[in-house]
């Protein structure tokens, strides 16, 4: 562990004062949400920046609100809180689950879900349930917010299309189709879901009344630099819910969540 260079601390109150900050330090400041990540990378010495600005002090990122269309979860909220969320729960399924097996639970009772898709690990294991969900990142700089679907969010490992000056407030997941099942996986290398993953995937299916899949979505983690929406996967798939008779809409939740088993082999 490195000695941390000194930086400049700054604890904004508003997202405005926030944006002008970063847009008045130029490149070299770093946002800080809950600091499991960027600590880290700077007491190891990867991340060296000039200032650090807080976000702790904003009102209002750390909400879990129903909107009209959707939930909308500030950039602040906790892993934990995402968990303990009886909305995500049953709107949001796979989000909840990949939530439950995000690190150990002293990192989720810090960690963000803004600092997760801001880390941009190809690991992350939020990312790969918000594609599923049709997720989108809502965003605010200098310029006024933008949204972006979470699937173009993450550019390369450590990278995201957010400009220096920008930051992350919320995400936004519409409500689901009725008849749609979500679910998350993960396997790690201890098995036990709170380790890195080696593969995480995501997947949601949409069932019509007559019980006829009309819509599948895959998205992996841990699988290459950014995450997968696995397009190609949607035919087969449906060509094999076809063929298996899938059970009525009401059991599909426990039928999508059969537990995934490490198989030992790398
Ligand atoms: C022991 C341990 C185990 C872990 N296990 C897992 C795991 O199993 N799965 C997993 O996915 N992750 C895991 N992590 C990684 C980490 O906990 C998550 O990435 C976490 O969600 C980051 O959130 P944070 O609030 O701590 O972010 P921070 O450390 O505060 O920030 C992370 C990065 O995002 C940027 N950032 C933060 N907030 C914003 C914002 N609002 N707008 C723009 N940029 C922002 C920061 O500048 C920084 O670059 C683990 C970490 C540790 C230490």
């Amino acid at each position: 562990v490195k000695r941390l260079r000194r930086f400049d601390f700054y604890e904004p109150t508003s997202v405005r004062e926030a944006v002008a900050l970063l847009t008045a330090e130029g490149g070299g400041a770093r946002v800080l949400s809950g600091g499991t990540d960027l600590l880290v990378d700077m007491k190891l010495g990867k991340a060296r920046p000039s200032s650090v600005v807080n976000l702790k002090g904003i009102e209002g990122l750390d909400r879990i609100d129903r909107v009209d269309g959707g939930t909308r979860i500030g950039s602040l909220v906790r892993i934990r809180d995402v968990e303990s969320s009886p909305i995500v729960q049953e709107k949001h399924h796979a989000l909840w689950q990949a939530c439950r097996v995000l690190g150990p639970r002293p990192v989720r009772n810090l960690a963000t879900i803004g600092g997760n898709l801001g880390r941009a690990s190809p690991a992350s294991d939020t990312a790969p349930p918000l594609i599923v969900h049709g997720a989108v990142v809502l965003v605010e700089g200098p310029e006024g917010s933008r949204a972006l679907p979470v699937e173009q969010f993450h550019r390369a490992p450590g990278s995201t299309h957010l400009a220096s000056c920008e930051i992350i407030t919320a995400v936004f997941l519409p409500d689901p189709a009725a008849g749609t099942g979500t679910a998350y996986r993960k396997l790690g290398k201890r098995g036990g879901g709170w380790d890195i993953a080696l593969v995480g995937v995501a997947a949601g299916i949409v069932l019509n009344a007559g019980g006829e899949v009309t819509d599948v979505r895959i998205a992996l983690g841990s699988v290459g630099r950014r995450r997968a929406n696995c397009a190609a996967g949607r035919r087969p798939m449906k060509r094999w819910a076809r063929r298996r008779r899938l059970p009525p809409r009401r059991s599909l939740r426990s039928a999508t969540c059969a537990p995934a088993r490490p198989t030992g082999r790398r």
